[in-house]
């Protein structure tokens, strides 16, 4: 491992104006250490902020504030959480172990990168590792590579189970930015990769997630998280689905539907939600969904199965989120 500085950050050094913009910022290391082990990632400095006030949850009239430092743990086993976000409570506990969710950091599980394999390995061109340098994907080993929003450039997925559900949810992400606070709609957290793989996300050098804010409505009468990949546990999702739903006299008041393991970011069509207003919940209607949401999705030959797979489970998490058992 590259040799790096190691500051860690107090609330007095960014009250005084410290700048993250030439350090990478720690906090639980469950990503980034194992990056800067394979030599994927090589910061000359890191700042550690686990000690900054950001490890609290907040309930308001305006719903639920989790702090960028609270463990995925001890968000999912939050009372209010539980109760009235059982999408996320699910969500997170689909993922990775029970020691790692007790280090890793909701701000972390928003920003880990892709779990591409060719992206670990410095001996072959990857260009969101190296731009420039190809993508060894496209005509390799593609299996939990992307079907929608892909580029010539990049096919990677984002590999985390949390942001799909916080999609769906429509959360906001609070980031501090020179001082002041910015509030991102979680849509416009990440982005696809089009010519600039390397970029994961919307935000600058020197951007500090503080925290994310849950809307008031959590859905929790009709909702789903369905996971599905190669093992039962600690595996990421080949595809995941996250899936909310308000139902009145048997017509779908509101819905909302956010994808896993098929995006370079959940992906989530409001324009597609809005054209199901109205219609009968029903498997049908959910299969017509099923199809306009991926529409003009592409494969790249191992990951083929992936088109059936994720239009069946988008209609397998509407009917369960339908029918609670
Ligand atoms: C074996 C294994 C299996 C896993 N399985 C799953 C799985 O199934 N599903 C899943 O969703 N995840 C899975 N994970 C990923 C795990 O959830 C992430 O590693 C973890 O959430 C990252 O959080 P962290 O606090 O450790 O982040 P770190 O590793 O400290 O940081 C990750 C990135 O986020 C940046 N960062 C961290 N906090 C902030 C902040 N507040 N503001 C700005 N930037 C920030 C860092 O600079 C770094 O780039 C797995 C991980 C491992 C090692
Ligand atoms: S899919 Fe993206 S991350 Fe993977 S090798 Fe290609 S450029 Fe790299």
């Amino acid at each position: 491992m590259k040799p790096f500085q190691y500051t860690r950050l107090s609330t007095q050094d960014l009250a005084s104006g410290t700048t993250l913009r030439d350090s990478t910022i720690l906090a639980g290391g469950t990503n980034l250490i194992d990056l800067m082990k394979y030599g994927v990632e090589k910061p000359d400095r890191l700042a550690d902020i686990g000690k900054l006030p950001y490890a609290q949850i907040e309930e308001s009239d305006e719903g639920l504030l989790l702090g960028a430092l609270v463990t995925n743990a001890d968000t999912a086993y939050h009372s209010a959480v539980k109760k009235t976000y059982p999408l996320l409570h699910k969500a997170i506990l689909s993922a990775a172990s029970a020691q790692l969710r007790n280090r890793a950091t909701n701000g972390g599980n928003l920003l880990q990168r892709t779990r591409c394999y060719y992206f670990y390995d410095t001996a072959m061109p990857c260009n969101k590792r190296e731009p420039g340098s190809g993508c060894a994907a496209i005509n390799g080993f593609n299996r939990i590579h992307a079907i929608l929003g892909t580029s010539a450039s990049c096919i990677a997925t984002h590999p985390s189970d949390m942001c799909v559900a916080l999609a769906a949810l429509e959360a906001e992400v609070h980031v501090l930015r020179k001082g002041a606070t910015l509030v991102i709609p979680f849509d416009q957290l990440h982005r696809l990769p089009g010519d600039h793989p390397e970029k994961d996300h919307n935000l600058e050098p020197g951007d500090l997630i503080t925290h994310i804010q849950l809307p008031t409505e959590g859905f929790s009468d009709h909702f789903e998280y369905l996971k599905i990949r190669d093992r039962e546990s600690y595996a990421f999702a080949l595809i995941s689905v996250a899936a909310c739903l308000k139902v009145s006299e048997g017509k779908i008041e509101d819905i909302r539907v956010a994808l896993g393991g098929v995006a370079h970011k959940p992906w989530k069509l409001k324009k597609v939600e809005k054209e199901m207003i109205g219609k009968v919940a029903s498997t049908d209607n959910f299969q017509f969904f099923a199809e306009r949401l991926i529409q003009g999705a592409q494969s790249f030959g191992t990951n083929d199965f992936k088109i059936l797979l994720v239009k069946r489970a988008i209609v397998r998490a509407l009917n369960s989120a339908l029918n609670p058992s």
